[in-house]
């Protein structure tokens, strides 16, 4: 990452979008904004309204095309409030803490976590194309836990000494950061194991980074022989554009179920007429809705936090306004639970 490329008035920069088609996504995520005054320079967010941390152990991190769909100089943008530090980040809240969800002692082996039934996650890598700064596994133990190619093996041994699993979820940070040829080799040991049916990946990628979804990519899953189902992670309408729908568009052709789950954020999301835009479009891009997820009470994440009658109260809105099939089920995850706690 080079930190003094001003994106405004390089040469590099002007018409990025022409160069953009030549840009491998690799390139796209190394050039990405790693820092906060960078993308406010970027944005035209002044030093005024800054009330902004550059927090070391959870950094900024946002692509350049992600940041494009956010509206210049406005400080309140839903895109931009999901990823831009604040000190709000340093209140101490009493009931949020490191490992919210029970992930950890869920964990089978090095990257395996087994806590519903019928279903495995592997945790295929620590980091993200982007930073959520809500997001539940912040404080996570990444690097102790991801799934290295050479512990493949174990994780493949343990699904196969488990007749009862029937599908396998690669989960992250964001597997599809990881190259085709690992996430195809991987793929591959799954599908030899006779009792898994359905393999799914949980990715914010297809949203914040569609580059990635290349042709070659999605021919290579097309030819897997379980089935595919592909959970993204989009918040809000703005956040689906042409590169999306494109994105979308080469996963259908793959024969991949698209579905999406939505985190419930104050001031992004928290009204009725947000997500109803939000899921209607979803559904034009041929992605349906899975879950709309109460916030998981991660360490700093408090000031993101609609409580649960809130929440209720949007869903029976939204309920009033969209066919059912468009509507997200609200649901909590309770650490030692063993399922999600489906609220409405
Ligand atoms: C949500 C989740 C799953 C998948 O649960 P579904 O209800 O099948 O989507 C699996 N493992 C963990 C740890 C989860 O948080
Ligand atoms: S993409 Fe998902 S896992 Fe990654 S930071 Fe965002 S919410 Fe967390």
């Amino acid at each position: 990452m080079e930190q003094s490329i001003d994106r405004n008035s390089d040469p590099q920069y002007i018409g990025k979008n022409l160069l953009q088609n030549i840009k491998t996504w690799q390139q796209e995520l190394a050039e990405g904004f790693s820092n906060t005054d960078e993308i406010c320079n970027y944005l035209n967010i002044s030093q005024a309204d800054k009330n902004f941390i550059s927090p070391s152990d959870f950094p900024l991190k946002v692509p350049v095309e992600f940041a494009d769909r956010m509206e210049k100089g406005n400080i309140n943008d839903p895109l931009l409030k999901q990823i831009l530090p604040s000190k709000d980040e340093d209140v101490a809240t009493l009931g949020f803490t490191d490992d919210p969800v029970g992930d950890i002692s869920s964990l089978k082996e090095t990257g395996v976590i087994h806590k519903y039934q019928g279903r495995v996650l592997l945790i295929m890598t620590g980091s993200c194309a982007i930073n959520c700064r809500y997001c539940f596994r912040r404080n996570f133990p990444y690097n102790d836990i991801q799934l290295s190619t050479k512990k493949h093996l174990n994780a493949i041994k343990y699904i196969q000494n488990h007749p009862n699993v029937s599908e396998v979820i690669l989960s992250g940070g964001d597997p599809l950061l990881l190259n085709d040829q690992k996430i195809l080799s991987l793929m591959r040991q799954i599908e030899s194991i006779p009792h898994i049916k359905r393999i799914r990946i949980h990715s914010r990628i297809p949203i914040v980074l569609p580059s990635r979804i290349t042709e070659e990519f999605c021919s290579k899953l097309s030819t897997i022989k379980k089935d595919l189902i592909l959970v993204v992670h989009s918040n809000h309408a703005n956040e689906l554009n042409n590169s999306v729908q494109l994105a979308c568009i080469k996963l259908k052709k793959a024969n991949i179920t698209l579905l999406n789950q939505s985190v419930l954020l104050k001031g992004i999301n928290d009204n009725a007429q947000q997500l109803c835009a939000l899921h209607e479009k979803l559904f034009t891009f041929s992605i349906m809705p899975y879950y709309l997820h109460l916030l998981d009470k991660a360490t700093g994440t408090a000031h993101f936090e609609v409580n649960q009658q809130q929440a209720v109260d949007i869903m029976n809105q939204i309920k009033k306004s969209l066919p059912g099939y468009l509507v997200p089920k609200l649901v909590r995850e309770q650490a030692g639970a063993c399922n999600k706690i489906v609220i409405a």
